[in-house]
């Protein structure tokens, strides 16, 4: 009986994110008296696998294989069903991300499994096990109902706090049973992103809207990124102009993030646009418009002209540092 964790890395290192899941399962074993394992698939060093035990896995499964390093959806799906039944997991949890959300199915088909996906909360029942998740771009909340044996889940980023424990972990090598035709599909090149924050890995968020007036006036967003070390990012009427480029849109058609802060400036927070945003931890708006829809859904606000506040803004950030 246990409660096992996929956990992906990106050039042999784990992301916040992956912690979160960490902490997630493991309250949820700790609620169902079982274990949490942890599955790492690709080439990770011990110490990394090891981190995992600060937040609460008992068990960490390691699968080394080069042939693993990239993401292999039928690879990884037979892997992860395989140690799924070796440990007896009542429920797997994968991050609700493009990995997770490739996996999550196809893992749940093998495991005549009930999926549950963009999970927000731990259970708020066992029996029947009932977990939230945000629906209509989060403007309501499902209670989703898991009837079968076993479960699969994605959990929503920002969701649940990291909650450091004792190291108690040990560490397993797993040597799964893979044949040719589980790497029929083969990605040949990964093309990555340099020099720059990836927006759906950034802590912190700085976004423009067509209230900034124009493309020249991004100068001051850029520096409030730079001063905070964040990712920009904009809304779609300001990607579709041209003013920033389209992999900055935000939104229900754009990229769906979950940042500690989210500045929303000259943004009205029309319904699309904060159903890409609205899992913020917080949300910091500035708009000339004291009745724009993005402070009801701002932790902090300020009604001004985003050109004078934000000078101001930076100045008091570099003094305060
Ligand atoms: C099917 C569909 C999908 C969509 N998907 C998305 C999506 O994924 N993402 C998205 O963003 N939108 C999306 N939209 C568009 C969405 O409905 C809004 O039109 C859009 O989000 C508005 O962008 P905005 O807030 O930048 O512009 P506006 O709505 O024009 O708001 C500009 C704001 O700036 C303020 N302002 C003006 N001057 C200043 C100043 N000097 N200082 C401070 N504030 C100022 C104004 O008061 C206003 O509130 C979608 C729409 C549809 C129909």
């Amino acid at each position: 009986m246990s409660v096992l964790i996929y956990i992906e890395n990106r050039d042999g290192k784990f992301k916040k994110l992956s912690y979160e899941l960490v902490s997630y399962a493991s309250q949820l074993a700790k609620q169902l008296n079982i274990t949490a394992v942890a599955l790492s698939i690709g080439n990770v060093d011990e110490a990394e696998l090891k981190s995992l035990g600060n937040y609460g896995a008992d068990k960490i499964l390691d699968v080394q294989d080069d042939r693993l390093n990239v993401l292999v959806n039928k690879a990884y799906t037979s892997i992860i069903a395989q140690v799924a039944e070796k440990e007896g997991a009542d429920i797997v949890i994968f991050a609700h991300n493009f990995s997770g959300k490739a996996l999550a199915p196809r893992v749940a088909v093998r495991l005549k499994a009930g999926v549950a996906s963009g999970v927000t909360a731990l259970p708020g029942s066992l029996d029947p096990f009932t977990v939230q998740k945000g629906v209509f771009t989060g403007k309501a909340i499902a209670n989703v109902v898991i009837k079968s044996p076993v479960k699969v889940l994605t959990l929503f980023q920002n969701s649940v706090e990291i909650i450091e424990t004792e190291n108690k972990a040990s560490i397993e090598a797993f040597q799964p049973v893979l044949n040719d035709d589980d790497f029929k599909t083969k990605v040949l090149d990964v093309t990555k992103v340099t020099g720059k924050l990836l927006l759906t890995d950034a802590e912190i968020v700085v976004s423009g809207g067509r209230g900034m007036k124009d493309p020249g006036n991004w100068g001051p967003l850029e520096e409030l990124a730079a001063v905070l070390g964040g990712a920009m990012a904009c809304s779609r009427p300001v990607s579709d102009e041209g003013w920033r480029p389209h992999d900055e849109h935000v939104g229900q058609t754009g990229k769906i993030i979950a940042p500690n802060v989210y500045f929303a400036l000259g943004i009205s927070g029309a319904i699309q646009h904060l159903g890409g945003v609205s899992s913020s931890k917080h949300i910091i708006a500035i708009n000339t418009d004291k009745d724009a829809p993005i402070f009801e859904s701002a932790d902090y606000g300020v009604v001004g002209d985003v050109q004078k506040v934000l000078p101001a803004l930076i100045q008091a950030i570099k003094e305060a540092r």
